[in-house]
């Protein structure tokens, strides 16, 4: 008999790690899908009931693991007394306008911004935040999907023209205006908190996109920036009186961190966690959603992890790496999409990078693109 019912709103790949890291501590996870409003098992996605309500009653604490929900789905949660960490929190990872409004709230620096719906607030945003500039759209964005960048004044009117036609597709939804912040690489941090303020926050993680979507994180053990990171970390989960796993994205710019965004939820740049820290980012949600004692977010070795994106298969090699470690998601091959990833370890950097290089000389560059000039750069 499992000890506690977590029920996860979205049916992933985070659902499925959640479950497999909640079972030694009798932690039992189903995965409510939003879209279909079936219950199903998160590892073998077989049906196990049906409808919002039953999903409710059965469980004894509700969570998620992506943040473009419906708002009715969440406000039922919410009223549930169920729900972690705050339907706040998922909306505020969900649209862009309130996420901005949060980190002012949070004093946390962040790109300046103006909010945009109309060619008048277009043209105040260019005068007040300048130019060049990244537009995003307030809502449903992720991965880099529904950005514009916009350099030349010449490029106004184009820029606005292919903006209007998106607003009118998304129902006038608003566009948030961002100044272009030059920054050199980009660093997240994963961390939990439960109920009674008890934060553990793991150590940051470098992380490489390539086409707008992670490839390569790498734990890094930067102390200033580490404690940059922490201290905004704080300020933003307290004032969301936050409860589980959050991570942020940061851009470094010269060793200062910005905020770029949140996401309420566990992150596939803290999937290294599963072998590079004593208790991995999915145990640790479970155990702050269910108010149990945070675990060690301490890193037990070097570690980084690798996107496995598009395919179902590596060569056999790979297996038999004893740095490496694979994790499957059992979804159905489509272009791009997130099919697993790699864990690589180490002992020292210097073992971590070999095991990257080793690796790397086994899979298809054109599956792993970019990831060896990356890798080199370590
Ligand atoms: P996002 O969906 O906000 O994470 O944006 C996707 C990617 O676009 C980020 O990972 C950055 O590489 C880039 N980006 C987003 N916002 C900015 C910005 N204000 N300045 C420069 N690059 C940005």
């Amino acid at each position: 008999m499992a000890d506690k019912h977590v029920l996860v709103l979205g049916a992933g790949q985070l659902a499925r790690m959640m479950s497999l890291a909640g079972a030694p501590l009798n932690i039992d996870v189903s995965a409510f899908d939003v879209g279909s409003e079936k219950i199903v098992h998160p590892l073998t996605q077989n049906v196990i009931g049906h409808g919002l309500n039953n999903a409710i009653a059965k469980a004894d604490v509700i969570t998620a693991e992506f943040e473009h929900i419906p708002h009715s789905i969440l406000d039922i949660c919410q009223q549930s007394g169920k729900f972690r960490p705050t339907t706040q929190a998922i909306k505020a990872g969900g649209d862009r306008r309130i996420e901005k409004q949060l980190l002012d709230n949070a004093n946390v620096a962040n790109a300046k911004y103006a909010i945009i719906t109309n060619r008048s607030e277009f043209d105040d945003a260019i005068t007040y935040v300048g130019l060049p500039m990244v537009l995003k759209t307030a809502l449903g964005g992720y991965d880099g999907k529904g950005q514009w960048r916009l350099k030349e004044t010449t490029d106004i009117d184009a820029t606005w023209h292919e903006m209007q036609q998106s607003l009118t597709a998304t129902k006038h939804q608003a566009i948030v205006a961002e100044e272009f912040v030059p920054f050199q690489r980009e660093v997240s941090l994963v961390g939990a908190r439960r109920a009674n303020g008890e934060i553990a926050v793991y150590p940051l993680a470098e992380n490489v996109h390539v086409d707008g979507v992670l490839s390569l994180s790498t734990a890094i053990d930067e102390p200033k920036l580490q404690q940059q990171a922490q201290q905004m970390f704080s300020a933003i989960a307290q004032q969301l009186d936050y409860v589980g796993v959050l991570a942020i994205e940061f851009f470094d710019l010269d060793g200062t961190l910005l905020v770029n965004e949140i996401a309420p939820r566990v992150h596939n740049s803290g999937h290294w966690t599963q072998q590079g820290a004593e208790v991995c980012q999915f145990e640790n949600h479970l155990r702050a959603v269910c108010d149990m004692p945070l675990g060690s977010t301490q890193a037990i070795r070097h570690a980084a992890m690798i996107n496995i994106l598009g395919q179902d298969s590596l060569p056999k090699e790979v297996l038999a790496m004893p740095n490496c470690h694979i994790h499957w998601y059992g979804k159905e091959k489509r272009t791009g999409r997130k099919m697993g990833h790699i864990n690589v370890c180490g002992n020292s950097h210097a073992e971590l990078c070999q095991a990257l290089k080793t690796l790397i000389k086994v899979l298809d560059e054109a599956q792993f693109p970019q990831l060896k000039q990356h890798i080199n750069q370590l």
